[in-house]
């Protein structure tokens, strides 16, 4: 009896053990689970933060703004892919994560990617231009892309029916997806864009043409 006794109770010693290990185990995974949660929430942050600072500008290189973002979110910035003459960031970021009861650290890691919402019509045009004109979209209301990217054929057929305005064929920034023209609601539109397009590095190069828009600073 004795003997039996015994052993029911070392069985059951074992089992809570078990249980116990068990227990710590899974409370440490769900603290994995947590991180890795968090991580990617740091991730998101970052890569949007990057993907803002494409449409607006505020004169700091996007990874340093994707590290700040990250690290506010308890995390580190691992990469940042995101030229500022780009359209979109793509960020990894790591978090490290204490497992007290299994007595290790563990570090996970996450990715987020966030893409530059360019305007309609600016289908064709170069990614860096198209950001530009997200930010000046950003800051002025009652703007459209009238007309952007055009093929030599386009510009051809352009240039017959308004030899006066339209450059000849080869000789137009809008086949380079280079330039647009831009539609005004209202005058106030026209004006804001004017005023706000060299902080979006944008341009109007040609005085009696206001809606003609193309990155500032072309050769
Ligand atoms: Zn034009």
């Amino acid at each position: 009896m004795t003997h039996q006794r015994g052993s029911a109770s070392l069985v059951v010693t074992a089992a809570l053990a078990l249980a116990a290990v068990t227990a710590a185990f899974s409370a440490d995974l769900s603290r994995v689970a947590v991180a890795r949660t968090a991580a990617q929430t740091a991730a998101d942050a970052a890569a949007l933060a990057a993907a803002q600072e494409l449409v607006r500008p505020t004169g700091r290189a996007p990874p340093e703004v994707a590290a700040e973002y990250a690290e506010r979110h308890g995390a580190r910035l691992v990469s940042c892919v995101c030229p500022s003459e780009g359209t979109e960031a793509v960020v990894t970021v790591t978090r490290v994560v204490t497992l007290p009861l299994l007595g290790q650290t563990r570090t996970v890691r996450a990715s987020a990617r966030a893409v530059v919402a360019a305007p309609p019509g600016s289908e064709g045009l170069q990614p860096f231009f198209a950001s530009r004109l997200a930010c000046l979209f950003d800051r002025v209301d009652g703007l459209w892309i009238v007309s952007g990217y055009r093929t030599r054929a386009e510009q051809a057929a352009l240039y017959e029916q308004k030899p006066g305005l339209a450059a000849p064929p080869g000789q137009s920034n809008h086949e380079l997806g280079l330039a647009a023209d831009l539609g005004y609601a209202k005058a106030a539109s026209e004006d804001a864009a004017q005023a706000e397009a060299a902080g979006c590095g944008l341009e109007f190069p040609v005085p009696y043409e206001p809606w003609h828009v193309e990155p500032a600073g072309l050769p």
